[in-house]
């Protein structure tokens, strides 16, 4: 069994449709496929479609973008109700952040020499992933990460702060949903001083399920040990996922990081759990050869 629990479309900032996503995940032999597209769920149905086409099973997710003790933290949120009207609330606020921010990093941009207009961004959200891929069309830059490298990342010139919900309050939003959460990446990128083991710990206690631990980001010595004896010791579930984004990302192709076939498991059961004591109507997971009620 191969599980990939993490992957983005052209409803964030992939760059395949969920279509062609779904479809890419059966051709790499991955026997179960997460959708997470940043804050929203506009790749869902055309996901279900596919996977019931081609013959995968799906899990419908999210990477919801929130803060935790002032820096950015990505949480993964697996089958909730995205109808939950708390949920909703707290994704329609972080889309609208980020769709205001446009025009500003914009500005920035500007005042630091770069002429992109908002004609040049092609996203149903415009977000940093979205302005870097015009400024490559451009020829300002080669690639997504040279723009974050030089313009977008904080302390850059074209950085604009925008809005996020609060990781705590949005554990227990997925909850309230009937969805389960899972700390996506969570010693990436200097992550590691802002959700050390107590932190991680107090989480847990707010209703966190798991911390994904095989990750592309994980790549100092020894991280991934060390979390995944965390996972053990909180009785944390351990996930591995490729955070693929078609070819938004390089080395993140699908299936380069999988989840343990009992770790998904116990996912499962989690998420099960949260669905009934929510009272949501929360979404299945898609099975082949299993039809679906409308
Ligand atoms: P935003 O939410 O608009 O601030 O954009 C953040 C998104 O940009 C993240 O979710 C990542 O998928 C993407 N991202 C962040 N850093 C990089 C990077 N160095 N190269 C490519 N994509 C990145
Ligand atoms: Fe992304
Ligand atoms: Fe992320
Ligand atoms: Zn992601």
């Amino acid at each position: 069994m191969r599980i990939d629990l993490h992957t983005h479309s052209l409803a964030s900032d992939g760059t395949q449709t969920p279509d062609e996503l779904v479809a890419a995940a059966k051709e790499a032999g991955l026997d179960v496929v997460a959708i997470t597209d940043h804050d929203g769920t506009g790749g869902w149905d055309e996901a279900v479609e596919t996977a019931q086409r081609v013959g995968i099973e799906l899990v419908r997710g999210m990477e919801i973008s929130t803060k935790h003790r002032g820096r950015g933290v990505h949480l993964l949120a697996y089958l909730p109700d995205p109808t939950h009207p708390g949920l909703r609330d707290s994704l329609d606020k972080i889309v609208e952040g980020r769709g205001s921010r446009a025009p500003a990093m914009l500005e920035a941009l500007q005042r630091a020499g770069i002429d992109i207009s908002i004609d040049d961004i092609v996203a149903p959200v415009p977000g940093r992933p979205h302005v870097a891929d015009a400024m490559v069309r451009r020829g300002i830059v080669a690639t997504r990460d040279d723009a974050f490298e030089r313009y977008l990342n904080p302390g850059r010139p074209g950085y604009v702060d925008r809005y996020a919900a609060d990781l705590t309050t949005t554990i227990g939003t997925v909850a309230q949903a009937g969805g389960i959460t899972v700390l996506a990446h969570p010693w990436g990128r200097g992550g590691r001083r802002n959700l050390p083991p107590e932190e991680i710990a107090t989480l847990r206690a707010a209703g966190l399920s798991g911390i994904e631990v095989d990750h592309q980001d994980h790549s100092t010595p020894g991280v991934r040990e060390e979390l995944r004896a965390i996972a053990r010791e909180l009785d944390l579930v351990a996930t591995g996922s490729s955070d693929h984004h078609g070819l938004g990302k390089s080395n993140h192709e699908l299936g380069c990081n999988t989840t343990a076939p009992a770790e998904y498991e116990r996912l499962l059961e989690r998420a099960a759990t949260a669905s009934a004591t929510s009272r949501r109507r929360t979404p299945e997971v898609v099975r082949p050869g299993v039809r679906m009620e409308p």
